[in-house]
């Protein structure tokens, strides 16, 4: 590669809003074979919503979400957010919640009023000794087809019910990992999200395989194991716990509305946030490379 090359290439991808902050990155981008796309903020605007509530007999549409609200005030993952924003929208009222604890990949709790209140995943009511039950677990299952989030709400040392969330995919997604199936580039995704809702998301994109469930300080492993296979990876991602998976791939690719953990463990910083700019970034190396030989 001569410099001028490189500088013209670098000098096009900033134009089309591509930051090349490894320079190398954009010789090694045409021998990645496999890119590994963040679900939650990358393919997904990251902004979800409440779409669904789902209250037991002995509790109300109104207890859920007073003590789901009052739990995630505390959060700052975007489940807790869409929680609390509808709770607001609904005019609810939000009770003061003491002794917050989040627990990574699995939920947050808290005490209101000294009873303790749980949101979250299965794993985390079990690991409470509170059992969800067939009907919710069947209940989720249907919420998670739809490609939604379902989170279970605990109190009185009971499953009272589910937020079902929903956070839609960014309107080029779908175009942008089929342009980058015709160059060549295998698109898989990874997610902390449970496997059926992963599924979902991903074959409303054109995703074939998904890597699901996956804990945050988990996602480097996976990326290591497919190098360890031999492939060519290229990370692309926007979250904090995406940033060790950034820096493990071949090439890491970061949102630039993403956080600035991510950001700085990116080679490639994609200013404008959107997938169809990996694809412009792939064909910027292509043509940077022509020319050079
Ligand atoms: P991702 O960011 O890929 O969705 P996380 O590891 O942050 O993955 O979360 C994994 C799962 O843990 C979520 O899908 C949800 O079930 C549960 N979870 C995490 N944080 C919260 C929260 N604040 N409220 C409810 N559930 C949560
Ligand atoms: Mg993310």
């Amino acid at each position: 590669a001569t410099p001028t090359a490189l500088m013209v290439g670098t000098g096009m991808g900033a134009e089309n809003g591509i930051l090349i902050r490894q320079g190398k990155a954009v010789e090694l981008l045409r021998e990645i074979d496999h890119i590994v796309l963040d679900k939650t903020g990358t393919i997904t605007k990251g902004h979800p919503s409440v779409t669904d509530l789902v209250a037991s007999e002995e509790s109300s549409y109104e207890e859920v979400l007073r003590l789901a609200s009052a739990v995630e005030k505390g959060s700052e993952h975007p489940i807790g957010e869409a929680i609390v924003r509808h709770a607001d929208e609904k005019e609810q009222e939000i009770p003061q919640a003491s002794g917050f604890e989040a627990v990574t990949g699995q939920g947050v709790c808290a005490q209101i009023k000294g009873e303790e209140v749980l949101v979250g995943r299965p794993s985390l009511l079990k690991s409470h000794d509170i059992d969800v039950g067939k009907e919710k677990i069947g209940e989720a299952r249907k919420l998670e087809e739809e490609a939604k989030t379902a989170v279970f709400i605990a109190a009185r040392k009971k499953c009272i019910g589910i937020i079902a969330v929903a956070d839609p995919i960014k309107e080029d997604s779908m175009e942008a990992i089929s342009a980058l199936k015709s160059i060549g580039m295998r698109p898989v995704m990874i997610t902390g999200d449970n496997e059926r809702t992963a599924r979902a998301v991903a074959q409303q994109v054109g995703i074939d395989e998904v890597i699901a469930g996956v804990m945050p300080d988990q996602k480097t492993d996976e990326i290591k194991h497919l190098q360890e296979q031999g492939k060519k990876v290229a990370m692309v991602g926007d979250g904090i716990n995406d940033a060790p998976a950034l820096t493990q791939a071949d090439i890491g690719i970061a949102i630039g509305t993403g956080t600035d953990v991510a950001i700085e463990s990116g080679d490639i910083v994609l200013v404008r946030g959107d997938l169809t700019s990996v694809v412009q970034a792939v064909k910027l190396s292509n043509a940077t490379f022509k020319k050079i030989k």
